[in-house]
């Protein structure tokens, strides 16, 4: 296999399209990763990640971000970043830097501008128009409804192994909430040497159980991506039995993809070898059940 990339939801193959072309061309797993989220970003139609994302309780689109190079294991994040067109960019900068790799609120922002990254009103009518239906709901909103983080694992031609992880987080979160998407370790990781993994869900509960570097980390006993993605969910159900959902996308350094979750959960997988296509991940039995779907099977995004 010469390349391949697994990400969270049905709208993450947008994202995996372009980037295909470039790997194809021998691009590298960063350079893959970042334009794939950026694309999400950037369509308003999309409506939990950048442009057109979720607003918070004071009706305002703030954003996290994180990406991680699996070569040198460097990472860059920004988290409740407001009024920028691609968050991902910011943290990818931030990776490059010796320390300061992750800025927060104002001061991401500050060091956005000062950088020339491209200021934007995220907050489109539609995104302002659920924030106020919402609004007059307080009280009645049940764990955030409406949520779904786009994460890309990506491995390239020469083995190297980056993760770039992009999202407006919980719809109605409180003002400077911050999520596990921008958490190394928490929403995303990547170690060239086994893999890389990326979640989505409550991020709370992500946080709780270490999730990304947890499933990571059992790729290194010579277990399949998927004995390794089934192992950590166990680990986190038992350990966590009030636990959310919470569902993850794991790569191993050859390229093979593993998938845990506990509720519904469409995601994609591409390689040059098969092409890319969709799957659906549901939670059977206390297990993840994974079968290839067509598009009109899957009314989440
Ligand atoms: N994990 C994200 C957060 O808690 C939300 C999601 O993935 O749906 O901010």
């Amino acid at each position: 296999m010469k390349w391949a990339m697994v990400s969270t939801w049905k709208m993450s193959r947008d994202g995996q399209l372009k980037a295909a072309e470039l790997l194809e061309k021998g691009a590298s797993a960063d350079e893959a990763a970042i334009i794939a989220a950026e694309v999400i970003e950037s369509n308003p139609a999309y409506t939990s990640v950048g442009y057109g994302g979720l607003p918070d309780n004071r009706g305002r689109v703030t954003l996290d971000a994180g990406f991680m190079n699996g070569d040198t294991l460097k990472f860059g994040a920004v988290g409740c970043v407001e009024g920028f067109k691609s968050p991902i960019r910011i943290a990818r900068k931030l990776a490059e830097n010796e320390f300061n790799n992750f800025l927060v609120g104002r001061g991401a922002e500050e060091y956005a501008l000062k950088n020339g990254f491209e200021q934007w009103n995220n907050l489109t009518e539609e995104s302002y128009a659920r924030y106020l239906k919402e609004k007059d709901n307080t009280g009645k909103l049940k764990s955030y409804d409406g949520h779904d983080t786009v994460c890309y694992v990506v491995r390239d031609v020469n083995g190297t192994v980056c993760t770039a992880v992009t999202t407006s987080g919980l719809f109605m979160k409180e003002h400077g909430r911050i999520g596990d998407s921008p958490l190394a370790g928490c929403g995303y990781y990547a170690d060239s040497q086994f893999g890389g993994a990326g979640c989505t869900g409550v991020g709370e509960d992500i946080i709780r159980g270490t999730v990304a570097y947890k499933a990571v980390s059992k790729l290194s006993d010579g277990k399949s991506a998927q004995q390794a993605a089934d192992e950590t969910l166990a680990e986190i159900m038992t350990r966590i039995p009030d636990c959310r959902s919470v569902s993850f996308v794991l790569l191993d350094k050859d390229g093979n993809f593993g998938v845990g979750t506990n509720c519904d959960f469409p995601f994609v997988y591409g390689s040059d070898e098969d092409g890319i296509r969709l799957y659906l991940a549901e939670y059977r039995d206390g297990k993840t059940a994974i079968r290839l779907i067509e598009d009109d099977e899957c009314e989440l995004d």
